[in-house]
């Protein structure tokens, strides 16, 4: 089978060869994303595969049918990209990569976690002065001693909740979904319990309706002081208005973001901090307020799923076989 993968970054290529070579398909990778320009390049292949945040509009799925292709297989779980009525009335079937590493997400939550108790942005912006102190304010709390509320005990939250559990925390859990295979490390609360128990609250929910500015100044007004906020999830769940305030007035202790509304304007780009957006300047003079650049995904094992899991599902599909990951109307 030969597939063109549109929008391949040098961190992809590796898995793609060695993917290539196990299964004996051709993949052939180009870096520009799917769209009317580059649709074409499609003509001649069985299977395509993309990861972009550009709308894939919706013309092209008359040219990808034309070509006779039958799917498209994103390397990515949002699938916002896509044009559903448009695919299927073109009888394109999709497909995305819902769960690539709950753990990689996990992993760089709890390390913004530990970087925050163990103040380490204060430490090192003390020692960048020449001060190696230690500092007024330093001293940490242990991880052991701490209650977390994990908003949204899915996929992610359930990683972050057994490495917290493993480590002696406290783990309450917030969600309309209840999981009893979580119950041996996670218990089950109301958000209005958690928030008056948590030393640690991190979101990770969807971004929909109920959860955009969940975190609102009545959300807020309920927290304790001291408390921890993480946002790993979508920057859209969190008024960052409040969020500036609350760290203003120190009822944070301190908060680690790797989203933000407006990351957009900044994330993966290269840029002077004067250029940033004025919010995010303020946000980052904070030395508690640790900024990230979406990349709590970013690790080896994630960049091999997303590459082997599309690549799978686009031969699947176009063999008339069925994947989990299947987009359904
Ligand atoms: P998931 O669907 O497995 O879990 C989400 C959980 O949130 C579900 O259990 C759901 O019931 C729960 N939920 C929904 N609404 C809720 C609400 N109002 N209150 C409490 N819980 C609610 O998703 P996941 O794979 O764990 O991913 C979670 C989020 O993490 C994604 O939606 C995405 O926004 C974010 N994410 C971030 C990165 C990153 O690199 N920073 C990477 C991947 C995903």
């Amino acid at each position: 089978m030969k597939i063109l993968m549109y929008n391949t970054v040098a961190d992809e290529l590796p898995y793609v060869e060695k993917w290539a070579e196990k299964t004996g398909h051709e993949v052939v990778t180009i870096n520009q994303p799917l769209d009317e320009r580059t649709v074409e390049r499609a003509n001649g292949f069985d299977a395509i595969s993309t990861q972009q945040t550009t709308a894939i509009d919706a013309p092209i799925y008359q040219n990808l049918a034309h070509f006779n292709i039958k799917q498209i297989a994103l390397r990515q779980v949002g699938y916002d990209v896509f044009d559903l009525p448009n695919a299927f009335a073109n009888h394109i079937r999709l497909s995305n990569v819902a769960a690539y590493s709950p753990r990689a997400i996990a992993e760089y939550t709890l390390t913004q976690l530990f970087n925050l108790i163990r103040h380490n942005k204060k430490f090192d912006r003390a020692m960048a002065q020449g001060d190696y102190t230690w500092a007024a304010g330093g001293q940490a709390r242990e991880i052991h001693h701490l209650t977390v509320a994990i908003i949204g005990v899915g996929r992610i939250g359930t990683a972050f909740a057994q490495m917290l559990h493993a480590l002696g925390a406290k783990v309450l859990g917030v969600d309309p979904v209840y999981r009893a295979q979580n119950e041996p490390f996670v218990t089950y609360t109301t958000l209005d319990d958690a928030l008056a128990q948590a030393d640690v609250i991190s979101f990770h929910t969807p971004l929909n309706d109920e959860t955009r500015h969940m975190a609102d100044k009545d959300f807020f007004a309920q927290i304790q002081p001291g408390t921890i906020m993480l946002n790993f999830a979508r920057g859209e769940i969190v008024d960052m208005v409040e969020l500036e305030k609350a760290l203003d007035s120190k009822l944070l202790a301190g908060a680690a973001f790797d989203v933000t509304p407006n990351e957009n304007d900044f994330m993966n780009q290269k840029q002077l901090v004067s250029d940033l957006p004025v919010d995010v300047q303020r946000l980052l003079a904070y030395d508690n307020f640790l900024l990230s650049p979406h990349i709590a995904f970013y690790t080896d094992t994630a960049i091999k799923n997303m590459v082997e899991m599309a690549l799978n599902d686009a031969v699947t599909m176009v063999n008339g076989g069925f994947t989990e990951n299947e987009i359904l109307r």
